[in-house]
This record gives C-alpha cells, sequence and structure tokens, in this order.
C-alpha cells in the first residue's frame, strides 16, 4: 500500500505521514494499522477527535440519519438538522453561559472561520489590518495565512492579502516589559503605520505554535484593549475550543465575551467537517449570499455535532473529568521536568505539552512513543514541544497507560 503515496500523492503530504504505519480503523483512544498494530492516540487528529474515534453514542444517531435518507448534502437549505442545531447550541451552550452569538456556517474546515472572521471584521469596522501574535496558527488559505506566525508556512506563498501586524504573545516579555503600554503605544505612534486595525486574533492557547498559554488577566487586558480602541477580539477556538482546556470555550475562565469566536475541528463530533463563526448579533452586519460556499451545511455532521451537544454538555461532568486528567497530565509532566532539567511542562486542561531545549529530542521522543504502539505529535516553531493532547473521553487506564509510554520514551532518549 505505502509505493502508492510515493507515486500517486503530492509532495505536500504533511506531518502525520512520518508515522511509519498505513492505518485502517480506529475506535475512542485507539488507532489500528492495516496489519491490526495498535496505537494510543494522544494527538486526537489535532483536536477533532475530543470524543474519541467513531464514539459508539454518535455513531448510533449517524447510523440512524443515514438509514433514514436524512437530506445528506444540502447547501445552505433549510433543513432539520440545521434548525436542531441551532436550538441546541443556544440551549446547551449560549444560554447557560450567558452568552448571545448568532451561527454562520462559513465553509468546511477552521480556515474558512476564520476567513469568515476576517471578512466579517474589515466589514464592520471599514478597517483593513489586522493584529495576530508570535506563533499563531490561524489555516492555511492566504487569509488565515497572513495571521499565520509560521514562516515556513507562509514562504511559499509571497506576500500576505490581510495586512497583519504581528504583536508579542503573553510572557514574550518575561514580565519585564508591560505587553499593553507597549501594544497601545504602536496604537497611538502614527508613524508605525499600525492605526486602528480592524481587530485582533488570538488563541488563548496556541497549539500548533507550541502549547503557548496566556494567562486570564492577559487575555482580560487584551480585551479591554480593544474595547477602548474600539478593534474587535476575534478568540479562534478551532484547536481548543469544544472541551479541550475543560470549559467548552478556551476563554470561559477569563470571564471574556469575544466579538467573533471561530469553531471547528471537534465542533462536528464525530471528526467530520464542519466549522461556526460566531458573531455577536450587533455584529451580524453580512448581506444574504455576501459569504457562501458549497459545503456549508455538512448535515450529518450537525446531527452528530447536536448529539455531542446534548451527550456532553448537558452537564459538567465532562469538563470536571477533563480538568481532572489534565491535572494528572500535567503533574507526570512535571515529575518528568524534575529528573530532567532543560524539560518544560506547559499547557491546561487535556492540551499539554513537554517543551525541549533541543528539538530534535521532541523528535525523538515521538518516534520512541511510536514503537512502543503511542501517536505522539509534536509542535512549536522547531517542533521541540512533545504535545500532549488524547481524546477528553479517554478512560483513567488508558490514560495512566500513556502517561508510562511518554515517561519511557522520555528515558530512553535522554539516557
Ligand atoms: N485555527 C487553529 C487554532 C488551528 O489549530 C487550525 C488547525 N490546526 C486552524 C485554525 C485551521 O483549521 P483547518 O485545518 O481545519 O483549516
Amino acid at each position: 500500500m505505502k509505493d502508492v503515496f510515493a507515486t500517486q500523492e503530492s509532495e505536500v503530504r504533511s506531518y502525520s505521514r512520518t508515522w511509519p504505519a498505513t492505518f485502517d480503523r480506529a475506535l475512542g483512544s485507539w488507532l489500528y494499522d492495516e496489519s491490526g498494530n495498535a496505537y494510543l492516540d494522544f494527538f486526537a487528529g489535532a483536536g477533532a477527535l475530543n470524543y474519541g474515534h467513531n464514539n459508539p453514542l454518535l455513531k448510533r444517531k449517524l447510523i440512524e440519519y443515514i438509514e433514514r435518507d436524512g437530506i445528506h448534502h444540502g447547501l445552505d437549505q433549510a433543513t432539520v438538522a440545521r434548525g436542531e442545531f441551532l436550538r441546541t447550541i443556544d440551549e446547551k451552550l449560549f444560554r447557560p453561559r450567558g452568552l448571545n452569538y448568532k451561527v454562520q456556517f462559513p465553509g468546511p474546515t477552521g480556515t474558512n472561520s476564520v476567513e469568515a472572521a476576517l471578512k466579517l471584521a474589515r466589514k464592520i469596522t471599514g478597517r483593513e489590518s489586522i493584529i495576530s501574535f508570535t506563533n499563531a496558527f490561524h489555516g492555511m488559505t492566504l487569509g488565515s495565512l497572513s495571521v499565520t506566525g509560521n514562516s515556513m508556512k507562509r514562504g511559499g506563498a509571497g506576500i500576505p492579502l490581510v495586512h497583519a501586524t504581528p504583536m508579542p504573545y503573553d510572557n514574550y516579555f518575561d514580565g519585564q516589559v508591560d505587553d499593553f503600554l507597549y501594544f497601545e503605544s504602536l496604537l497611538r505612534d502614527s508613524g508605525s503605520g499600525l492605526n486602528a486595525p480592524a481587530a485582533v486574533i488570538v488563541e488563548t492557547l496556541q497549539g500548533e505554535g507550541g502549547i503557548n498559554d496566556t494567562r486570564a488577566e492577559w487575555l482580560r487586558g487584551l480585551s479591554e484593549l480593544c474595547g477602548r480602541h474600539g478593534i474587535l477580539l476575534i478568540v479562534d477556538d478551532v484547536q481548543m475550543g469544544c472541551g479541550r482546556t475543560g470549559p467548552f470555550f478556551s476563554f470561559e475562565h477569563a470571564g471574556i465575551e469575544p466579538d467573533i469566536v471561530c469553531l471547528s475541528k471537534s465542533i462536528g463530533g464525530y471528526g467530520s467537517p464542519l466549522a461556526l463563526t460566531l458573531i455577536k448579533p450587533e455584529h451580524d452586519v453580512w448581506e444574504p449570499g455576501e459569504h457562501n460556499g458549497t459545503f456549508r451545511g455538512n448535515n450529518p455532521a450537525l446531527v452528530t455535532a447536536t448529539e455531542a451537544l446534548r451527550q456532553y454538555w448537558s452537564d459538567d461532568e465532562l469538563e470536571r473529568a477533563t480538568l481532572a486528567k489534565g491535572e494528572r497530565v500535567g503533574e507526570a509532566l512535571l515529575e518528568l521536568c524534575a529528573d530532567h532539567p532543560g524539560l518544560l511542562s506547559k499547557g491546561r486542561g487535556l492540551a499539554r505539552g513537554l517543551g525541549f531545549a533541543e528539538p530534535e529530542m521532541a523528535g525523538k521522543v515521538s518516534k520512541a512513543a511510536f514503537d512502543r504502539g503511542m501517536i505522539l505529535e509534536t509542535s512549536g516553531p522547531s517542533d521541540e514541544v512533545v504535545k500532549v493532547m488524547p481524546p477528553l473521553t479517554i478512560t483513567e487506564d488508558e490514560l495512566e497507560r500513556g502517561i508510562r509510554i511518554i515517561r519511557d520514551s522520555v528515558r530512553s532518549v535522554l539516557a
């Protein structure tokens, strides 16, 4: 099977091809290759599989829907599946949190959500530039790429379409400089060319950027600064939303209310493409048809999305379990740090990471884990961070098994 990939597929094959296996089946926290070898999945589709692979509760709904010939492709039509999803997201997510958003279906994937957010922010404010942060990742289409702080990804694409100004992320100055004084001085300084941007786009915890967290007070400061200057705040929760950090939205702990929120990855529940752009009602200035596309109502994904909200967000059980599992992972990573100077434990909830001073060590740990039957990916500007992101539904036994493999892999590499 492997030859066909080398001969038939573009060289753009990405990181997940470095695992030397051809995968065939998956269930819960496990992936199986074509020979039946099992791998514990601590990557979970880069945050797209928060409820695990082929989640049985969601699978049942999907099969029922397909068997009764529920609408599969429906452009932007009003469908029962879409209506039920809209009702459920309001009931399960927005109301209990005192949030009020209108829901846009911007296209199938995360980058579509970001594109819609950038366009809308520019339309609302009549301004053009966008501020994004060092090591940010927002997607691979040209608008999203413009605000992505990764020169390797941007390299071949030429001049960004959106004028994006990179800003130091939280903790960049290690407390030596007041981030917001610096930020505001740039806004005030007309010579800087940074007059009144349309929006700031931020991940509250950078996934691709290397599991870099922000402090709640920094997020509140950012939100206040945006409010003072009439700049819209866009939170890109594509990877860190849907419970990855514990609460459904990764910004809940800071008590902020972004103007626009981008969601994708786990929102569909079952791993199928679905993206949303959440817009505060007063900002919904779209004209009908102004932002369209063929795949904007993945009805089967809406069915599993609705069921995931009902099953996992009717109470705070998943949130509490995720925080407890995250604490356990954090504790295990700190033990490794104590044994091996130079390692860094990072993250929050079940978005955790282990940082290495020498990037090649992170790659070696990922390989050593694979040899022990585990999928563990790296991230960060030099791939120096081992990402620990299992499905949120992982059992405690599986979690402990994964922790043991990480420990053994780190020890084998650093021995
Ligand atoms: N934003 C963030 C924060 C992401 O992590 C990603 C994907 N890694 C995207 C946007 C882009 O999503 P997609 O790959 O589905 O287009």
